[in-house]
């Protein structure tokens, strides 16, 4: 384990709208407002979503692509720099008209409406390859 301790900075209030891809929206804000590390919440609709999942044998992640309206029961992740560009993490748990669920590593959907606190962090955080995962993981902590 690694860590380092941020202050909290700005809180954002952000609706996304109708037809914005959810993950692509929450980079775009971050570029506009320069935000360097931050973690957010949200919840909402989305009209379709794709979700990675991790083979932790293989080290890939898998595609799995839905084509169908959800719930956004609850969304997380939070904003860092990958590759020297700002890269939004982001997971959801995504619910059915039938109550089930899909959930995950949320790559990308197509919002039909949306909900965000967005909380910044005073600093910034890099991510890094890490060779046992195979996974770009937080590395550098800036304050
Ligand atoms: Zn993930």
């Amino acid at each position: 384990m690694e860590f380092e301790q941020f202050e909290e900075k700005r809180t954002f209030v952000v609706r996304l709208e109708t037809g914005e891809e959810w993950r692509q929206t929450i980079e775009e804000f971050a570029d506009k407002k320069e935000i360097d590390a931050a973690w957010y919440n949200g919840l909402g609709a989305v009209k379709d979503a794709e979700i990675y999942f991790y083979d932790q044998t293989e080290k890939e992640y898998m595609s799995i692509e839905f084509d169908e309206p959800f719930e956004v029961a609850a969304s997380l992740g939070n904003i860092s720099w990958l590759d020297k560009e700002r890269f939004a993490h982001t997971h959801a748990l995504l619910t059915r008209d039938d109550g089930t669920t899909v959930g995950g590593h949320l790559n990308r959907a197509t919002v039909f409406a949306g909900e965000l606190f967005i909380k910044e962090l005073d600093g910034k955080i890099s991510r890094e390859h890490d060779k046992t995962t195979d996974l770009d993981v937080w590395s550098n902590y800036i304050k």
